[in-house]
């Protein structure tokens, strides 16, 4: 059976997508491996109506929905790669079956490399956070870090100053004398000291040791994790992929359509910054510009 679209990815982009296909009446397949980049998060934040919520519990709940729409099949699991096929493409799963369908839409999401700095991966998601809008408030007025990776955690750690007394961790880095300016003036204190771990009890964090053995108080360090692409399928499409400051963009127009006809991206593989509310508006666009594609020609 060939489909109107495949959607690679079926998180918090591509849920979007596929519901605003599946009201459409269009008969839609979602392929997902069940590991949305947030899964590490207890509670999502910011998201309209579900602040607070867990991510896990979101996704559920709009599958569930989804999953009420006739023209609307998941497959659970991998897309291992993906062909242009004719007019249309062809998405490989690993075990060897193949779903065709007219247009297509990537929502794989992005993967984190961290730090290898011990205690750093155990509390990703609690206390090692990526986003001071996500996972700010509920550490306000604490002491908070920024573990600087490039010079963009200048910027970092000045925003994430707005929610509580802030030291940037340079870990053995040097910054240059407008850095230090900049970060004087929104009062961010430097510590220059390579960091030997992160110390507390299980997820919570209470501090910071560095190379010499002394500990800093800490209550959440803010890192900008090395990202990349979760997929190689846009690769094999031959769509374009620029190099973005947290890591790889897939280039799209405003209707999110790739630099191949007929091939969408959403969510954070299309983007910068990443959200929740982001992803799941970029997956309203794709699934509507796919819709009207496959109306209207293009
Ligand atoms: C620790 C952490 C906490 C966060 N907290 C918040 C928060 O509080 N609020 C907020 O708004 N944002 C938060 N974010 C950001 C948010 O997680 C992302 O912006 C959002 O998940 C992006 O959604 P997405 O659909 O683009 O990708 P993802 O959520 O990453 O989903 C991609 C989906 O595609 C699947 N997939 C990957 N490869 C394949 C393949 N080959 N075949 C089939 N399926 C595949 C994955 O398994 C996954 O299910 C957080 C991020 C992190 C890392």
């Amino acid at each position: 059976m060939q489909h109107d679209a495949v959607i690679v990815g079926g998180a918090f982009a591509g849920l979007a997508a596929a519901t605003y296909l599946a009201r459409a009446r269009r008969r839609v397949c979602v392929v997902d491996a069940g590991q949305p980049r947030n899964r590490f998060a207890e509670a999502s934040h910011g998201f309209l109506g579900s602040d607070g919520s867990d991510p896990s519990s979101i996704l559920a709940r709009a599958r569930a929905q989804l999953a009420a729409y006739p023209s609307v099949t998941f497959v659970e699991g991998e897309a291992s790669g993906a062909s242009v096929r004719g007019d249309g493409f062809a998405v490989a799963l690993a075990g060897g079956e193949e779903i065709a369908a007219r247009k297509a839409i990537l929502a794989f999401g992005l993967r984190d490399a961290l730090d290898p700095i011990p205690g750093l991966k155990e509390r990703w998601g609690r206390t090692v956070l990526h986003c001071p809008y996500c996972h700010g408030f509920e550490f306000s007025d604490r002491p908070l870090g920024v573990l600087y990776r490039t010079p963009m955690s200048v910027h970092q750690a000045c925003l994430v100053a707005e929610w509580g007394p802030t030291t940037l961790f340079l870990n053995g880095a040097a910054i240059d004398s407008e850095s230090a300016g900049r970060l004087a003036r929104h009062v961010v204190t430097v510590e220059p000291r390579k960091v030997a771990r992160l110390v507390g009890d299980g997820g919570a964090l209470s501090g910071i040791e560095f190379e010499d053995g002394r500990v800093r108080a800490l209550a959440a360090l803010y890192v900008a994790p090395q990202s990349c692409l979760a997929s190689p399928i846009a690769g094999q499409l031959g769509a374009a992929i620029d190099e973005g400051p947290a890591g790889p963009i897939i280039r799209t127009d405003a209707d999110r359509m790739t630099s191949v006809p007929g091939l969408y991206a959403a969510g954070d593989i299309a983007r910068a910054p990443h959200s929740v509310s982001w992803a799941v508006a970029d997956g309203v666009t794709a699934g509507t510009s796919l819709h009207r594609a496959l109306v209207f020609g293009g």
